[in-house]
């Protein structure tokens, strides 16, 4: 065996290792098996990489995707490193055993479907393993974010090699999905190794969504440097990079809809740019090396507190100054519900319920939100950061119960099945044809709210969506959720948080 240090510095050129690199790859060469986890750009690949040259054999690496292994092989290749993946994607196929055969290849990447298989097995037993990495370990938990049956498949593989360490590796994973991933993959519990999960550079804004367009050519307009925003759709990502194009910023969109030269054209100019925008689905992103994209902005709401937290990661890994932009809106928390109720499986509703509410957790806070981000994380963070839209500006917040209340017993008076206009009205005590005709003049709840509540009813509907207390079916009817009874019975309060007036212009020079 070679010492990894000497390998650091001959291979890489760096001159020490960063976090708990040492502490992961000292495991590793000694055979024990870990899971680590480390936040994006903290340098995950090396942890293999260098026991993969130091130790003798061949480092077997599972990987999700094709163009994840790509990109890892060219990186690897720049550093001398014989790399290679068999997948349906490589047509060098025989010459990629012969170099495995022959011991020539230093790493071999394969997705889990192929490596779980029967011929696989035998065709690296053959060969001297050095180590067998599992990227984007998350994938085999069912409280990950990501989960991916064909994980699941790859133990049989791992204890059919016991004395070969094993290597998981995850940007994100809360207290139980990493419970999940040592059970799963048989590592021991002195297996975990976890590095900070702060990213102190970053600061984070989240506000509610209200005419997403302006609000974010406002952010552009004060934001210098290449950034990304997320869009929840392909069609998404188009109409934003029309929209916001042609304020003098060069604005492209990427999915995986896109014509493959054009998606790798756009990526190519986005990767060389210094003000870029790529107005892009979350698939843009994973894999992509550019340390200086300056913020990451969320149109819609993303999938997971983990979820956000790789992809606001995605911005500022140079270590200067970034920003990360969250726009939501009470539907986005509906149609995620509607998705858990009817197309998740029973068995994992209740984790996905519960990594939703999670996140209104988050958008819903007067505190501050990296601080409730690395509690998610299993960390216990100081109070305040002083980087963050709360800590920067402390919102005001009003006690919106009576308001919420109100709300929702409109809603059942009138049979839970109108949408927030006519709710309006209805408590505004209107006079419209549609109450008329409705006879909802004559409801108990007609005309009962007061200016002061009427103003707050949108937010009020917004938070209430958030934390589950209403439900929207797609046409915007509301009913109601699981938590309306303890509103109503006042055993719970609304405590809501005002979005402030405008967007202002931040020390940094960005909106904040
Ligand atoms: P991750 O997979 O955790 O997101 P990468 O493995 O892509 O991160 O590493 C991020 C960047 O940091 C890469 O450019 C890598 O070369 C660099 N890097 C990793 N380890 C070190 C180190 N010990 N010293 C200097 N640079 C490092
Ligand atoms: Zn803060």
């Amino acid at each position: 065996m070679q010492d990894p240090l000497a390998i650091l510095r001959s291979t890489f050129g760096f001159q020490d290792f960063r976090g708990v690199q040492q502490q992961v790859i000292d495991r590793v060469m000694s055979g024990q098996h870990s899971l680590t986890v480390m936040p994006t750009g903290a340098g995950k690949s090396l942890c293999y990489q260098v026991p993969a040259l130091a130790r003798p054999g061949t480092a077997l690496v599972i990987s999700p995707l094709i163009a994840l292994m790509h990109d890892q092989i060219r990186a690897a290749s720049g550093f001398g490193i014989q790399a290679a993946a068999l997948t349906s994607a490589d047509d060098n196929r025989q010459e990629t055993l012969a170099r495995l055969n022959s011991g020539a290849l230093d790493i071999l990447y394969a997705a889990p479907e192929r490596a779980s298989g029967e011929s696989f097995r035998a065709m690296i037993g053959r060969i001297p393993l050095a180590l067998i990495a599992i990227d984007e370990a998350h994938c085999v938990s069912e409280w990950g974010h990501d989960f991916r049956p064909d994980y699941r498949l790859l133990r049989p593989l791992l204890d059919h090699f016991p004395d070969v360490p094993r290597l998981a590796l995850t940007a994100t994973a809360d207290r139980e999905t990493r419970a999940d991933i040592l059970v799963q993959l048989g590592i021991p519990q002195d297996g975990l190794i976890l590095a900070g999960f702060d990213r102190p550079n970053i600061r984070y804004h989240i506000r509610p969504r209200d005419g997403v367009g302006a609000q974010l050519k406002t952010l552009l307009g004060g934001q210098p440097g290449p950034g990304i925003v997320y869009a929840p759709s392909r069609a998404g990502t188009e109409k934003l990079a029309e929209q916001l194009g042609g304020a003098g910023r060069k604005v492209l969109p990427y999915h995986a809809g896109l014509e493959p030269q054009i998606r790798s054209r756009n990526q190519a100019a986005f990767v060389s740019s210094e003000d870029m925008v790529m107005a892009a689905t979350i698939a843009f992103g994973m894999g992509i090396d550019k340390p200086d994209v300056r913020f990451v902005a969320h149109a819609g709401l993303p999938k997971s507190i983990e979820a956000f937290y790789q992809e606001t990661g995605r911005a500022g890994r140079d270590g200067d100054p970034a920003e990360a932009w969250l726009f939501w809106g009470g539907e986005d928390f509906a149609r995620a519900r509607r998705r858990i109720e009817t197309e998740v499986e029973e068995s994992r509703r209740p984790g996905e319920r519960q990594r939703l509410n999670a996140l209104a957790a988050l958008v819903e806070t007067a505190g501050c939100r990296r601080a409730l981000l690395l509690r998610h994380f299993g960390e216990t963070p100081p109070e305040i950061c002083g980087n963050c839209d709360n800590c920067l500006e402390p919102p005001t917040t009003v006690d919106a119960t009576e308001a919420a209340r109100k709300l929702l017993s409109a809603a059942f008076r009138t049979e839970m099945r109108f949408g927030i206009a006519h709710l309006t009205d209805v408590l505004a005590g209107r006079d419209t044809e549609k109450i008329r005709n409705l006879g909802h003049d004559r409801l108990s709840v007609f005309g009962i709210a007061s200016e002061e509540e009427l103003a707050l009813v949108k937010p009020v509907a917004r938070a209430l969506l958030a934390r589950d207390a209403l439900r929207a079916d797609e046409y915007g009817g509301l009913s109601f959720g699981p938590s309306a009874r303890a509103l109503l019975k006042g055993e719970d309060r609304l405590e809501l948080v005002l979005p402030p007036k405008r967007q202002r212009r931040s020390r940094r020079g960005g909106v904040a």
